[in-house]
């Protein structure tokens, strides 16, 4: 690669399912290291398996990816789906024509050969293989006679199917350098003859993906380990084709707790489970930024233009990364507990509403920033808020039957009717710790009560159960009106 040559990379996701963490991790590593080299993020949609793609999912995975605000410059525009850029179509279904442009150069250039061989006459040849040498594992070579291009042509256009199959032409080692793992040696024979345009027309992955990176001048390509092994087709077709080899680097897999290869099993797998459950998309990209690479000030709560500066592969780390959800909880925490209160309710918010809360107080910013407060504290997800806004919600209040023991201690009735005698002569709007302390006082004064005998009634009276977040916590977020009513029912029911 000359030094001028502009950095170029890209994620290339088949649209297959949701968007899978390992897949999220990828995209942001390629998207870091194009922003660290002043270069190009690309976004390409490998949707061959035509059983398997499917639009929605490829939606789906595009509002993931701007969930996480890791934006591309060229691909399906992330609102209309339709191509930006300048070396589309960035959908591999819409560049046939250019895979079999390709093909037909390998064939003419004899690197490849049709294959009118059926599944039924390779499988025969592969059991009598490995019968004669059981030892041995079958690849599989041109025949002894290789149909002519023009013959071929004409048994095709007479109805007949033929695969384009690659000519694994020498048996020699391929040495690839790669930026994550060194270098690795593939000895050709690990290959047969491979396919590369199926019988039915369709391009196989390994000769899309070469054929687009390399007309989409990509200069290095970070994927998963899993197709370290493909890199041995597709060093064989840059040779064949005389394109440039871009710079691969293959990331580590990541791994369960158990050290499994990180599955459903482990609980949740796709970026769309963590968006529910609470999760920050700050919070989840500097966990998978630290899920198979380290930063080389130590540093582990990084900003996004910290990260962008620090990236460079050799901080790469090639032995698997464990996904500790633990670790992930506690940067949520952080995340979530540093956003300014007027972000964080923006964020909060939805989740409220989908539980169906109504808090009309919420409409004060000054309330907002009170319950934030006193609530962020307690939470690590976004979803953790919704247990603890729903004492304040007036439409869910209710005595709950476990108050029943409560009420029916023989101190109760005096607690409560102290209790709501306070509330009655408060002259604010809501009271502050202080003005409850100072009523809690007074009713134990009062009532002559003392302990769970003066704090728990009050507690139902406040919260309908005799548990909850502490009280201090939750009066100074009910107004007066809120209180008496409830003190009300409290008292209602009194044994
Ligand atoms: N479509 C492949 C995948 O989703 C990407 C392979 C590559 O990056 O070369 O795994």
């Amino acid at each position: 690669m000359t030094a001028s040559k502009k950095v170029r990379v890209r994620f290339a996701p088949s649209p297959t399912g949701y968007l899978h963490v390992g897949g999220a991790r990828t995209a942001l590593y390629n998207f870091l290291f194009a922003k660290h080299n002043g270069g190009d993020f690309i976004l390409r949609v490998e949707d061959t398996d035509l059983e398997r793609s499917t639009e929605e999912s490829m939606k789906m995975q595009i509002s993931d990816l701007k969930w996480l605000d890791i934006p591309w410059v060229e691909g399906p525009n992330p609102e209309t789906f339709e191509d930006m850029g300048p070396y589309g179509p960035y959908r591999q279904s819409r560049r046939k024509e250019i895979y079999m442009e390709h093909a037909q150069r390998l064939l003419k250039e004899d690197r490849a050969y049709y294959d009118f061989r059926t599944d039924e006459e390779l499988e025969a040849l592969k059991a009598a293989a490995l019968a004669s040498d059981p030892s041995k594992q079958y690849q599989v070579e041109a025949p002894a006679q290789v149909v002519s291009i023009a013959d071929a042509e004409k048994r095709l256009a007479a109805g007949e199917k033929a695969a384009i199959r690659f000519r694994v032409r020498e048996k020699r080692d391929y040495v690839l350098h790669d930026l994550v793992r060194g270098d690795v040696t593939f000895p050709s024979d690990m290959v047969g003859d491979f396919v590369c345009i199926r019988s039915n027309g369709m391009p196989v992955y390994n000769f899309c993906c070469v054929v687009d990176d390399a007309l989409m001048k990509m200069t290095h390509i970070f994927r998963a380990e899993e197709h370290l092994p493909n890199t041995l087709r597709q060093m064989m077709l840059y040779e064949a084709f005389g394109y440039e080899m871009p710079q691969f680097g293959h990331l580590s897999f990541i791994l369960g707790p158990d050290r499994q290869k990180l599955s459903k099993r482990h609980g949740a797998t796709s970026c769309n489970d963590y968006r529910l459950k609470g999760y920050l998309p700050e919070a989840l990209n500097n966990f998978m930024l630290l899920s198979g690479w380290s930063s080389p000030s130590g540093a582990e709560i990084m900003s996004r233009e910290q990260q962008i500066a620090e990236f460079t592969p050799d901080r790469f780390n090639s032995s698997p990364a464990v996904f500790d959800t633990v670790k992930l909880e506690w940067m949520n925490g952080q995340y979530l507990r540093a956003l300014p209160h007027e972000e964080l309710w923006k964020r909060v918010e939805p989740f409220l509403r989908d539980a169906g809360l109504s808090l009309p107080a919420s409409s004060s910013a000054e309330w907002r920033d009170q319950a934030l407060t006193i609530f962020k504290i307690k939470m690590n997800t976004l979803a953790d808020a919704v247990p603890l806004f729903l004492p304040l919600d007036d439409s869910r209040f209710a005595i709950g039957a476990e108050a029943a023991e409560t009420l029916g201690w023989p101190e109760s009735r005096a607690v409560l009717e102290a209790w709501r005698g306070q509330v009655a002569a408060f002259a604010g709007e809501r009271m502050s710790e202080a003005d409850f302390d100072a009523a809690q006082n007074a009713v134990k004064t009062a009532a002559g009560a003392k302990g769970k005998n003066l704090f728990m009634p009050i507690r139902v009276a406040v919260v309908g159960v005799p548990h909850g977040s502490e009280l201090k916590m939750v009066v100074p977020l009910l107004s007066k009106a809120s209180l008496l009513k409830r003190a009300d029912a409290a008292i209602a029911g009194l044994k």
